[in-house]
C-alpha cells in the first residue's frame, strides 16, 4: 500500500504521519526528517541539501528522487509518505518509479489548512527554519511548486481532502475513515 499525505508547512502533517503510519502499520517516510538527518551527519546529499533547506527552498528533484529510490527498494510493506512528492516532477518521477515495480498510489490525503492558521503554528513552532521570511518563502514555495500537485492528483482521482484545522484526534479518526472508505 501506498499512501501519500499532502499538506502546506505547518498543516500538522508531520504529527498526523507518525499516527497514521503506526495504526496502518506503513512506513512513515519523511523527505523533511530524511534531509535534516542527512544534514546532521554532513552526507553529501546534507551537503548539497542545506542551503536549500535554510532558505525554505525546495532541495532539487534529483536529489529527492534518488533518496527515495533509495528507500523504496523491494518489497518491504507499505508507505506513507509525508512531504513527498513537492512538485510535479517528482510526482511524475515516482509515477514512472512505480511503474517499473508494477505498483501504484492507492490514494491522496489533502490536509487543508488556512493561510492564517499555518502562519500562525509556524511562527510559534520555534524551528531554526522557521523564522519569517523563511517562513514565508517556504509558504510561496508551497503555493507555487506542491500546490499544483492538488490537481495532478485530482485528476487521476486520487485526492481525498481532510480539514486540518481543530482537534487533532478528530484529524486523525477522519484520516483513518479514508482507509475504510475503500
Ligand atoms: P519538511 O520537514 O517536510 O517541512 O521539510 C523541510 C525542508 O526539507 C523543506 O523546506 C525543503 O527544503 C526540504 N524538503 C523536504 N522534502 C522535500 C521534497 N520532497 N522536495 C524538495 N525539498 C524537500
Amino acid at each position: 500500500m501506498l499512501v501519500i499525505l499532502l499538506g502546506p508547512p505547518g498543516s500538522g502533517k508531520g504529527t498526523q504521519a507518525v499516527r497514521v503510519a503506526q495504526a496502518k502499520k506503513l512506513n512513515h517516510l519523511s523527505t523533511g526528517d530524511l534531509l535534516r538527518e542527512a544534514v546532521k551527519h554532513e552526507t553529501d546529499l546534507g551537503k548539497k541539501a542545506k542551503k536549500f533547506m535554510d532558505a525554505g527552498n525546495l532541495v532539487p528533484d534529483e536529489l529527492i528522487l534518488g533518496l527515495i529510490r533509495e528507500k523504496v527498494g523491494g518489497n518491504d510493506g507499505g508507505y506513507l509518505f509525508d512531504g513527498f512528492p513537492r512538485t510535479i516532477p517528482q510526482a511524475e518521477g515516482l509515477d514512472k518509479m512505480l511503474q517499473q515495480i508494477g505498483t501504484g498510489i492507492d490514494f491522496v490525503i489533502d490536509l487543508q489548512v488556512s493561510d492564517e492558521e499555518v502562519m500562525k503554528r509556524l511562527m510559534s513552532r520555534g524551528r531554526a527554519d522557521d523564522t519569517e521570511d523563511v517562513v514565508r518563502n517556504r509558504l510561496q514555495v508551497y503555493r507555487k511548486q506542491t500546490q499544483p500537485l492538488q490537481d495532478y492528483y485530482q485528476k487521476k482521482s486520487l485526492l481525498k481532502p481532510v480539514q486540518g484545522e481543530g482537534d487533532i484526534d478528530e484529524i486523525f479518526e477522519n484520516i483513518l475513515k479514508l482507509f475504510q472508505e475503500r
